[in-house]
């Protein structure tokens, strides 16, 4: 049976062997599969191919979910950026609307991968890609930074829960997020332990979000949730490298995310009661699709 890892075991383990997160997590994943590491790496490599696919077809023109209630807005933010020089900068910008084009995608049935779930699927992806363009890092390091993010999403899972009907938008778009961020700091040079101050600075801000899906789609709020997560963990892994800390260990975080989603109530778990769900515009939204069904 797999023992339970913490994040500051992760850390300790790459600051004794000074080596980066990812290796520390491939090297565990090749003692508890009993799988040959080229394979497991082999495998990741596969799921950055299916992610870049997505991140291809999410931010072309003419997307629509099937519902039809999101699916430009990818295409919309990437003509955008070409036209006006952002507010909040180009990468930033670039990013959630990769993000969102990836999480449309996953609303018109493309293929994508969970990292942790559907809903939150394009923060990672949209996150490394836009990172490895602003550092010039080759594909190597990106699947690299996938076993670091692949790690976080582990812990939290193991301690917390990654589904929204468990613990709310935290656990998913927070976690995403979180992943991201230590994923994108360790990605950009940054030591260990400032990849994780980088994960607990993202998670923090997402904690109490709750999962309120209009009328039961993973559509709205989801898609738009992705490009601020993505936002959120570029923000985070700058203000770790330049040398930030959180005080609360992320270690810590993923239990207070744990506490926080026990005390939500279920109308506020993916169960669209309540929250932007409950809205006289959500269920107005809600009644037409059930015309149409
Ligand atoms: S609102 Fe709920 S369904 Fe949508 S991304 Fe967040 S957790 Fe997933």
């Amino acid at each position: 049976m797999r023992r339970k890892i913490t994040i500051s075991e992760l850390v300790a383990a790459a600051e004794q062997r000074g080596c980066p997160i990812w290796q520390v997590v491939l090297e565990r994943e090749e003692r508890l599969q009993g799988t040959e590491r080229q394979d497991i790496w082999h495998k990741m490599k596969e799921y950055w191919m299916v992610m870049k696919g997505s991140l291809d077809a999410g931010t072309k023109p003419g997307n629509r979910s099937l519902s039809g209630l999101v699916g430009e807005e990818g295409a919309l933010l990437t003509r955008y950026i070409e036209k006006t020089k952002p507010l909040s900068g180009y990468g930033s910008v670039l990013a959630a609307a990769r993000a969102m084009g990836v999480a449309v995608v996953n609303a018109s049935q493309g293929r994508i991968v969970a990292a942790p779930t559907a809903g939150s699927c394009g923060i990672l992806p949209a996150v490394l890609a836009t990172v490895a363009e602003e550092t010039g890092a080759v594909e190597d390091a990106v699947v690299g930074a996938l076993f670091t993010a692949a790690g976080v999403g582990m812990v939290i899972d193991e301690h917390a829960g990654t589904a929204g009907a468990k613990s709310g938008c935290q656990a998913e778009c927070g976690s995403a997020s979180c992943m991201a961020a230590v994923a994108a700091a360790e990605m950009a040079g940054g030591t260990p332990r400032q990849a994780a101050n980088a994960g607990a600075l993202a998670l923090k801000n997402f904690l109490g979000l709750v999962c309120d899906p209009v009328a039961g789609l993973v559509e709205i709020p989801c898609v738009k949730r992705n490009a601020i997560g993505a936002g959120v963990a570029l923000l985070a892994a700058d203000m770790a490298l330049a040398g930030i800390e959180s005080k609360i260990p992320l270690d810590e975080v993923i239990q207070a995310m744990k506490e926080i989603g026990d005390a939500m109530p279920a109308s506020l778990k993916e169960t669209s009661l309540a929250g932007l769900a409950g809205t006289p515009t959500a269920r107005e939204i809600e009644k037409r699709m059930n015309e149409i069904d």
